[in-house]
């Protein structure tokens, strides 16, 4: 499917800065190009070739012949470009003004203003790269710590794609066999067996698993890890927050549609990403309100996947410290003890209920002793440590992990039908359900897929 118009938009941050680039896509976009830019040397932008960059001016269309700025322009022919259709991109000063103005020349020209990520959509529409690949170039200019960049620049790759893709076509063989077994019984199409079938079959439920899981690992990194960082007043709960978020925090930005607040709770410890929420509840200093403090941020407690509880390791253990392990080993929350302020010696016996905390560490948020260890155990708790988040395929999105679950469960019900004797036509409903959850996380059409298969299949015994 191709997108008919003509679409512009400025491709740089609205601001103020040295330069700024405005990208024209579509079957009219070098008409456009020439018709708002003059190359210095005389010849129009449309003789220059494919992938040039040229120093001209840029004019209204039929305007007074007033340049309103000098610049350069490059135009790339379709399919060579990240549209895959025809795109002029000019690169002019970076003046708001200025850059507002060449926008409306291009639009004035005759493109349409476009819509937010739709250049990336033309790419994705025109086979320029899969839904995958898309989500993970959101995923790269979200990026704020190194881990999200490396993963997204995997998934831009198509590691997952090309994973996704094996998949689908073990799939694929294992319908086309049966169809064809069942359209033409007379001819050789090498059919499988159902014996065959069933262990195809539960090969690819388990890669499909195999990568399933990964989403535990591409969540952690990409989405964060909701965390709370607990403990009574004066433990040290905002010192170990500003630690972690200086330990190596991520990018924070306020661009649009961003929300901030989360954002400035976001943190990065070893190649995790938490998010970190406030428990203000349980800084205050008044011992009773402090109580009723511990039960109403509780409730923040259990929304946290990770439980930071801090205690002053420095003086013994109060009942409201004791109170709070014994409430985490109740609820069997994922949690760890940091017993902080250990810069003030560490030799005396700390005598808390820690059977509820999967690590307990000696920290101290004033010299940072203990974070590195924090960080590795954090990493260890959410991160799968045979994955190489550079080379591996790993599942980063919610809607990816969702539809691979919906693949799995569908082929093992392909194969509960096969092993319950069930006739072939209506295993194969299993199957087809199979592929078209799969090809939903790269958004592949499954009907035009399968008859390809099928004649290509045939063809090849004729
Ligand atoms: P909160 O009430 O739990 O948020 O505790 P704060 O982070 O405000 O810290 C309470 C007091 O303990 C402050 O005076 C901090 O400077 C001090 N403090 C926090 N962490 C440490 C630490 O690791 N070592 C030492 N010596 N003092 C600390």
């Amino acid at each position: 499917m191709k997108l008919l118009d003509t679409v512009a938009a400025v491709g740089t941050p609205y601001g103020k800065g040295g330069v700024a680039m405005i990208r024209i896509s579509g079957a009219d976009a070098i008409e456009i190009g020439d018709r708002i830019f003059r190359p210095a040397s005389g010849k129009a932008l449309s003789e220059v070739s494919h992938a040039r960059m040229v120093y001209g001016e840029i004019v209204m269309p039929n305007g007074d012949g007033l340049a309103i700025d000098d610049g350069m322009a490059v135009a790339f022919y379709a399919p060579h470009s990240f549209t895959g259709e025809d795109t002029v991109e000019i690169t002019c000063h970076g003046g708001i003004l200025v850059t507002r103005k060449v926008l409306s020349a291009a639009l004035a020209a005759g493109a349409r203003m476009a819509e937010a990520g739709e250049f990336t959509r033309r790419a994705y529409l025109s086979g320029k790269m899969k839904l995958s690949q898309a989500e993970a170039l959101g995923e790269l200019l979200d990026a704020g710590s190194e881990t999200q960049l490396l993963l997204a620049r995997n998934g831009m790759r198509g590691t997952l794609s090309t994973r996704l893709e094996e998949l689908y076509a073990s799939l694929r063989d294992v319908l086309t066999s049966v169809f064809a077994a069942m359209d033409f019984p007379d001819e050789d199409l090498s059919e499988m067996s159902r014996e065959e079938m069933i262990t195809a079959l539960g090969d690819v439920l388990e890669k499909t698993r195999r990568l399933a899981a990964t989403y535990r690992t591409g969540r952690a990194v990409t989405e964060g890890i909701p965390t709370v960082i607990c403990g009574r007043a004066n433990a040290g709960k905002s010192s170990v927050y500003n630690r972690i978020l200086g330990y190596d925090a991520a990018i924070v930005t306020d661009i649009a549609g961003t929300t901030r607040d989360v954002l400035r709770e976001t943190a990065v410890l070893g190649r995790t990403t938490l998010r970190l929420c406030d428990t203000a509840g349980l800084r205050e200093t008044d011992d009773q309100v402090e109580s009723i403090g511990i039960e109403r941020t509780w409730k923040e407690l259990s929304d946290a996947e990770l439980i930071l509880a801090v205690f002053d390791r420095s003086s013994s253990p109060t009942d409201e410290d004791i109170a709070l392990a014994r409430r985490i080993a109740k609820e069997g929350k994922t949690a760890i003890a940091l017993l902080n302020k250990n810069d003030r010696g560490s030799d005396r016996t700390f005598d808390l209920p820690l059977a509820g905390f999967s690590h307990v560490l000696e920290v101290s948020a004033l010299t940072g002793d203990g974070f590195d260890a924090l960080a590795e155990a954090v990493d260890g708790l959410f991160l799968d440590g045979t994955i190489n988040m550079s080379d591996d395929a790993v599942v980063t999105g919610a809607r990816q992990y969702a539809a691979l679950e919906r693949t799995a469960e569908a082929i093992e019900s392909a194969v509960g039908d096969l092993l319950a004797g069930v006739s072939l036509d209506l295993c194969c409903i299993g199957v087809e359900q199979a592929m078209a959850a799969l090809g939903e996380v790269d958004g592949r059409e499954i009907s035009e897929d399968v008859v390809s298969a099928i004649f290509s299949k045939f063809c090849v015994g004729k």
